[in-house]
């Protein structure tokens, strides 16, 4: 029997009006979450992905338009949803971890204010302020924060990058939301406090069987991380799968080329990159968007779009080198 899914999107475009024209960004996003899993979105910076997140909580900015599409989260039509829903949507089931930890948190009130704030808003307690305080001091101190009653007490810039991102960890599990999304949560902090920010979310949502997206630019996080992979490239999905078949038989040639660029601690093959770069979405290319990168490509991969076809028992691929 096949896990219910909590999160459902399906043929998702969402375009830019910039001074230029129209953005396609992305085209035809389809993604899947089940409950209590880990999936990871891997691409480069700028393939989509944080456009994909901020679609599901209705973030994007005022200049994006969603000509089509659909967003479910636990049968709901997220598209669609009037104000109080939203509001409901972001307040208690889903919470998002964003790459950058300052701009997360207001400057002009204590960390105590701020994460007593989200757990009043969640309505997961009563507007009790001790139980409400009780609940904050617990989230920090699950975070590994030492002294979680002086840290409620400072403000943002009294904390380091690593301090802060756990504090922004701490607010969105405080809030027992269904689903977390993490976006690069780790790509403004030192080397050294990248493994236990992971470690953290990894642990947590474990424990509370939340499920997570995980958005990184970085395979070797999602390997870690994940149960399965989505790979994205301008906007489209090109390969899904198992965490492990990804790794073991990548079928898409930029999931391949992203393979290539991880550097080998053995020292053995020298890492590849992959030429080329991102296109321009005022612009897209016609047919497969990789195309003008990809040693593969065939004439009828400038002219038609390759249809996302299951080629391994749930490996699913975008490629005309595939037929399914
Ligand atoms: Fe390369 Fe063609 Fe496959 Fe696109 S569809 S990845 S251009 S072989």
């Amino acid at each position: 029997m096949s896990t219910p899914s909590i999160l459902n999107i399906q043929d998702l475009h969402v375009w830019f009006r910039v001074y230029g024209g129209v953005m396609k960004v992305l085209d035809g996003v389809d993604f899947e979450v089940n409950h209590g899993e880990k999936v990871g979105l891997v691409g480069e910076s700028g393939c989509g992905k944080t456009t994909t997140m901020k679609s599901i909580l209705r973030i994007l900015p005022r200049q994006a338009i969603i000509p089509k599409g659909k967003i479910i989260f636990q049968g709901h039509e997220v598209l669609t949803m009037k104000w109080r829903e939203l509001q409901e949507l972001r307040g208690q089931k889903i919470s998002m971890i964003f790459q950058d930890p300052t701009a997360a948190l207001n400057p002009v009130f204590t960390i105590g204010e701020q994460i007593k704030d989200t757990i009043k808003y969640s309505g997961i307690a009563e507007k009790d302020t001790e139980t409400i305080k009780n609940i904050a001091i617990k989230a920090l101190r699950d975070c590994a924060m030492p002294d979680p009653e002086r840290i409620m007490k400072n403000y943002p810039f009294q904390l380091s990058g690593g301090m802060r991102q756990r504090v922004c960890i701490a607010m969105a599990l405080a809030t027992a939301s269904n689903l977390l999304i993490a976006d690069e949560p780790t790509t403004n902090l030192d080397v050294t406090i990248q493994d236990q920010v992971l470690n953290l979310i990894r642990t947590l949502v474990q424990e509370k069987g939340t499920s997570l997206i995980l958005i990184t630019h970085s395979l070797g996080v999602a390997r870690e991380m994940t149960d399965r992979i989505y790979v994205m490239y301008a906007g489209r999905i090109v390969e899904m799968a198992s965490t492990q078949e990804i790794f073991e038989k990548p079928y898409h040639p930029y999931t391949r080329g992203l393979l290539n660029s991880i550097p080998k601690l053995t020292g053995e093959g020298m890492m590849v990159g992959i030429p080329g770069h991102l296109p321009n979405y005022l612009n897209p290319p016609s047919g497969c968007r990789f195309h003008p990168r990809c040693d593969d490509a065939m004439p009828e991969c400038r002219i038609k779009k390759p249809p996302f076809i299951e080629v391994n028992n749930g490996h699913k691929v975008a490629c005309f080198l595939y037929k399914g």
